[in-house]
């Protein structure tokens, strides 16, 4: 059970399980004032007495911050402060199965910025780190539902794994994405495509109630949409397109 500011929530909870006589226990996060967080395992143990009737409690309260801290830090990229790689790995496998069971589309962008070799060459190696933390805010600004993901790849490739109910939406959200970077207009004075900083997408939609597809399958096909993208000219986003089974 995880708690996350949730404190009446867990009042309730707390009283509940009490009456029950049951044993409690949950992660919980206190924001301080000037917004520090720390977190505690907590456990609560109600004491019965010899007739079964509740005459106490016992609270266990451990601080896990420097865990917390730990793990989240694990699954950071430290330039932009997106989710890496690896939990791009473990996100995927899970979200595959999750869509599998629940039989839901689960669509992945694979993003790359457009001649950013060019971009360092011309404005600095750390003008494009400040141009991959802008990419990266504008990402995270457009990926709003709960369940998107947003993750740096490495380098100046990102990734966003979502739900979403069809193709035409999932194609809809890809384009919202690559214009939002457009739109933030950071002089590139030296790419061929554009005055400024673009991004080329690929796109891959699976639709879990006809189709399988594993890890693997999943990153190569929207790496491959992506490559098209690249060289149909980039700034532009290329759907997947499944293959037609020909019957003879
Ligand atoms: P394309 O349009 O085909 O994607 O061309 P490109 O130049 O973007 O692609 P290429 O793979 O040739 O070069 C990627 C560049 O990204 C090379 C490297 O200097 C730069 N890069 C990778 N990681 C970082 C980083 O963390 N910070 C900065 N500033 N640059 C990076
Ligand atoms: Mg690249
Ligand atoms: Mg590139």
């Amino acid at each position: 059970m995880k708690k996350n500011n949730m404190p009446l929530e867990f009042v309730k909870e707390v009283k509940a399980t009490l009456q029950e006589k049951k044993n409690l226990e949950g992660e919980l996060k206190y924001t301080q004032k000037d917004g520090r967080e720390t977190w505690f395992q907590e456990s609560i143990m109600p004491i019965l007495d010899d007739d079964g009737k509740k005459i106490g409690e016992v609270i266990v309260r451990y601080d896990i911050t420097e865990k917390k801290k730990f793990e989240k830090m694990s699954i950071t990229d430290p330039l932009t402060e997106l989710y890496n790689r690896r939990y791009f790995n473990k996100v995927l496998t899970r979200e595959i199965k999750r869509s599998q069971r629940d039989q839901t589309h689960l669509a992945l962008l694979m993003i790359d910025v457009d001649y950013f070799k060019k971009y360092n060459d011309s404005y600095g190696h750390k003008a494009g780190d400040n141009v991959l933390i802008a990419i990266a805010n504008s990402l995270k600004n457009s990926s709003k539902r709960a369940s998107d993901f947003v993750f740096r790849l490495g380098g100046e490739e990102f990734a966003i794994l979502f739900n979403i109910e069809n193709e035409t939406k999932a194609f809809a959200f890809a384009e919202l994405v690559r214009k939002n970077i457009q739109a933030l207009q950071i002089p590139h004075s030296n790419s061929k495509i554009s005055k400024y900083i673009t991004i080329s997408i690929g796109l891959l939609v699976v639709d879990f109630k006809n189709e399988m597809v594993d890890e693997n399958g999943f990153y190569t096909m929207a790496d491959d949409a992506l490559y098209q993208a690249k060289a149909a000219g980039r700034n532009q986003v290329i759907m997947h397109e499944n293959e037609e089974l020909d019957f003879f």
